[in-house]
């Protein structure tokens, strides 16, 4: 489908048809694995799409978007309908950035190191919020990953839960690319395994609410494997054009 061809008010309605399939699927999925639909948050991913049809995913009941860039989001946020929407950052964030974009996202799901958080902190202090976040996974230890490795994410998450003006609350994660189904299953299941088992360790400080995993060709097997918050981008909104 090439989408430069499609009319703006065909773009508008395939989103609208769109949101509906996905929130189908998403109840679809739950119901399979005996969950309530409505524990399933969906975030409309929005990086490299206009404000425009932005504004029209949540016309269409979108309440969360997720942007990958700081000087994006920056760019766009005046021209967005955010009184009734949350915005999420979800891609890597450099510590250099972090002042610019502490203020004006509702969390950061991309924590993965320390010094990130440290920083966070830091800046939040100063301004004096709390910044809620999550720390990010790379569940199968791919080199080229962004995400904490998994052998320090216990550590990790014990230094950040000492830290003043940051508070995680969950995990998030994007697993290697799969061929099958099988070993797509086994890192959303081990992811929640582990969200579930520092859930249960009640860490001073730590509040495991929200495990963010599944994208546009996996969230209905994440939502199965106990995804809270799925991020989906071109499912939505069609091919992304760079
Ligand atoms: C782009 C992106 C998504 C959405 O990807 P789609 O495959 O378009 O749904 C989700 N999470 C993160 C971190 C992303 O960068």
């Amino acid at each position: 489908m090439k989408m430069e061809t499609l009319s703006l008010e065909e773009r508008f309605k395939n989103i609208e048809h769109n949101i509906g399939v996905i929130r189908e699927r998403i109840a679809a999925a739950a119901k399979e694995a005996g969950r309530n639909p409505e524990d399933i948050k969906l975030m409309a991913v929005t990086k490299t799409v206009e404000p425009m049809f932005i504004n029209h995913a949540i016309e269409c009941g979108i309440d969360l978007i997720g942007e990958n860039k700081v000087q994006e989001f920056l760019s766009k946020k005046p021209y967005l309908k955010l009184d009734n929407c949350k915005a999420h950052l979800i891609g890597h964030l450099q510590t250099n950035k972090v002042k610019q974009i502490i203020s004006e996202v509702d969390m950061i799901q991309s924590v993965d190191s320390v010094k990130l958080a440290g920083e966070i902190s830091k800046r939040a202090t100063a301004l004096g919020i709390t910044v809620e976040c999550l720390v990010e996974v790379n569940i199968g230890d791919e080199e080229s990953k962004t995400g904490l490795d998994m052998e320090l994410l216990y550590d990790t998450l014990h230094q950040i839960s000492l830290m003043p003006g940051i508070k995680v609350k969950g995990l998030m994660t994007i697993p290697p690319i799969c061929e099958d189904d099988e070993s797509l299953n086994k890192y959303f299941s081990k992811m929640h395994e582990i969200f579930i088992d520092i859930k249960s360790k009640k860490l001073d400080n730590i509040d495991m609410c929200i495990l963010s995993m599944g994208m546009s060709g996996d969230y209905e097997a994440a939502v199965r494997n106990g995804s809270d918050l799925v991020r989906v981008g071109s499912a939505i909104f069609g091919p992304r054009i760079y």
